[in-house]
């Protein structure tokens, strides 16, 4: 386990993931009935931008320094209002020195979750699941555990609640991780049909990407795929953009994300030439890579 998200956190792909996951919370709060939000790869969960680890990389400059911060573009007026409940829960942790300190996926949750409601945030590695623990420490609506994310997957679900988002963040430093999420998001929909799943991937080798869209489809759940290109690939060890499938979307996220997907875009591009897609996750019909413009939605954003 080498991975540590305190190189990465607040960068585009945490903007993405951490934009999804909160419209996903605050549809959930629409029904006064509890739920529960299962965060199998939970991370530490706060992040120092300012750390040694922060400053080596500077990515979260190109994600979260975009949306808050002196070199942040006004948002239209309908983004700015879909954003709100995410910028506000980066800026509750943060104080008057403007942006120092990035959330993670459980103190997101824990921002924007009711009484009612409960978070099960599970971390492998040692040291961050220790941080996660003393995080949460005073907070009797949520539990830290450190299993393995996938027997999390198995173990967790269905919840007492019937009700809730599951999110699975892995690392990706395993070579069947692709294989892995895909089994993963069968197994919990068999477990818990009516859950909300938000699963992240990375954009390197677009082949592993179509493989997993295509296990995906053959779920038979009603699932989105949401990417975004930072840049044009430059082959398959950078990070040039990132994607997420939800299964069982909120009714509501796929027309919010039309409106937000062209400003975060326009925002995040590391290049003249940035990108995303939005559409219902379909089967292939022939094994057409990801770069071949014909086949989807897609729309080229300029800077
Ligand atoms: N979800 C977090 C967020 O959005 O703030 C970021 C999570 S980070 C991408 C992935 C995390 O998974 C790392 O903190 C890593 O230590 C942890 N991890 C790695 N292997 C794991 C495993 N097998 N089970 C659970 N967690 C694991």
């Amino acid at each position: 386990m080498n991975y540590r998200h305190a190189y990465h956190a607040g960068n585009f792909a945490d903007v993405l993931k951490h934009v999804v996951f909160v419209l996903a919370i605050e549809y959930l709060k629409r029904k006064e009935a509890p739920f529960r939000i299962i965060d199998t790869h939970a991370g530490r969960g706060r992040y120092l931008l300012d750390s040694v680890e922060s400053e080596k990389t500077g990515e979260w400059r190109g994600g979260i320094g975009r949306l808050i911060g002196p070199d942040a573009e006004p948002l239209s007026a309908d983004a700015s209002r879909i954003l709100a409940p995410y910028l506000d829960a980066v800026a509750a942790c943060n104080g008057r020195r403007g942006l120092t300190v990035y959330p993670g996926s459980p103190l997101i949750a824990r921002k924007l979750m009711r009484p009612q409601d409960r978070l099960i945030a599970n971390e492998l590695h040692p040291e961050d699941g220790a941080s996660l623990r003393m995080l949460l420490r005073r907070v009797p609506a949520a539990k830290v555990m450190a299993l393995d994310g996938w027997v999390a997957v198995r173990s967790l679900l269905p919840p007492p609640e019937r009700r809730g988002i599951v999110l699975i963040d892995p690392p990706f430093e395993a070579e069947d991780e692709f294989a892995r999420l895909a089994h993963g998001l069968a197994d919990g929909l068999q477990r818990f049909a009516s859950g909300v799943f938000i699963a992240w991937y990375p954009i390197k080798d677009p082949r592993r990407v179509r493989s997993l869209l295509d296990a995906v489809a053959g779920i038979g759940a009603k699932a989105l795929r949401i990417e975004l290109m930072v840049r044009q690939s430059t082959g398959q060890d950078s990070l040039n953009g990132c994607g997420l499938v939800v299964c069982n979307p909120p009714y509501a996220l796929q027309g919010q994300l039309e409106i937000l997907m062209p400003e975060l875009s326009r925002r995040m591009a590391m290049e003249r030439a940035a990108s995303f897609r939005l559409e219902p996750v379909k089967k292939s019909e022939t094994r057409t890579p990801i770069s071949d413009k014909s086949q989807k939605r897609r729309m080229r954003i300029r800077t």
